[in-house]
């Protein structure tokens, strides 16, 4: 596999960043992961979008305008031949002497980038549906900023799998922020899709915002607000939207099940749909 470091097109044994990188002792560093699906980006300016607010609300140097970083995708996307997977991006504060206070700007970002083809558009567990377990939401208070401090998010989904579960539900004061690397909506009995707002309480999902344009186009009535692990369990559908797994149905909730226990028809459309303009808008 080729990999994208400071400029390079590297086999991944030869691509090195230094032990002083701010983004290896801090954690200092943004990410990005847009998918490709037919060789084409799905939503890249909306990932380039969020990667800018993320940078300046950090005070991190944008590494290379979004032309270029368009070039650089679309570049491991041919050297890697990947048809189907996801681009993994990351911006680092660059390397400095070990310090909390942030270095002088001289300090050039590190830019990281590299592809994982996998299977996206038919995975079983969307034909199956995924078992959630809730788990306390222990994560900082700027979940808004995409940044790679996720030890906590993979302790949590550990703790899931250790449940018997696939993923965990983020639960603070009795209610759903999201999932561990993904946005967390319900469909009420009533046929209404409840997401929670927008904040610094979760990260601002580019499939979560797709969907939900989607929903509406189809006539789908949206409650933007928090909805409490209770009413989850008694919702009549869930699911979770990720640009990794676009719609997944959720048929659990610590062993409770949601509806029937089988994949909702609301959710099954929304993934029919998001795929049919995907394939559509990719570029
Ligand atoms: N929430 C969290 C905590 C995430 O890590 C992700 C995926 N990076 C998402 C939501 C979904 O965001 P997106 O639709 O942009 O992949």
């Amino acid at each position: 596999r080729i990999v994208y470091v400071n400029g390079a097109y590297l086999p991944e044994a030869e691509a090195t960043i230094s032990v002083f990188d701010r983004g290896f002792l801090f954690a200092d560093a943004v990410y990005e992961v847009t998918t490709v699906l037919g060789g084409k980006l799905i939503d890249f300016h909306a990932h380039m979008a969020r990667l800018d607010r993320s940078l300046s609300e950090l005070d991190l140097t944008a590494p290379a305008s979004h032309d270029d970083l368009l070039a650089i995708h679309r570049e491991l996307v041919t050297r890697n031949g990947v048809d189907e997977g996801l681009i993994y991006m990351q911006v680092t504060r660059g390397a400095a002497d070990r310090d909390f206070l942030f270095p002088a700007k001289v300090t050039p970002p590190s830019l990281v980038l590299f592809t994982q083809a996998m299977a996206l558009r038919d995975k079983p567990a969307a034909r199956t549906g995924i078992r959630v377990a809730s788990v306390p939401d222990l994560r900082w208070g700027r979940r808004d900023i995409k940044t790679v401090q996720l030890l906590y998010p993979s302790m949590a989904k550990m703790e899931a799998v250790r449940q018997g579960a696939d993923d965990a539900w983020l639960v603070e004061d009795g209610v759903v922020t999201e999932g561990t690397s993904n946005n967390a909506h319900i469909v009420t009995a009533g046929g209404t899709l409840i997401t929670r707002n927008l904040s610094h309480a979760i990260l601002h999902g580019i499939t979560r915002a797709a969907v939900l344009r989607l929903a509406a186009d189809s006539g789908l009535t949206i409650e933007e607000r928090p909805f409490t692990l209770d009413e989850a369990k008694a919702a009549r559908e869930a699911f979770v939207t990720s640009a990794s797994s676009f719609v997944m149905p959720v048929i659990s909730i610590d062993g409770m099940a949601i509806g029937d226990g089988t994949p909702g028809p609301v959710a099954q459309r929304l993934r029919e749909i998001y795929i049919e303009e995907a394939d559509r808008t990719a570029i």
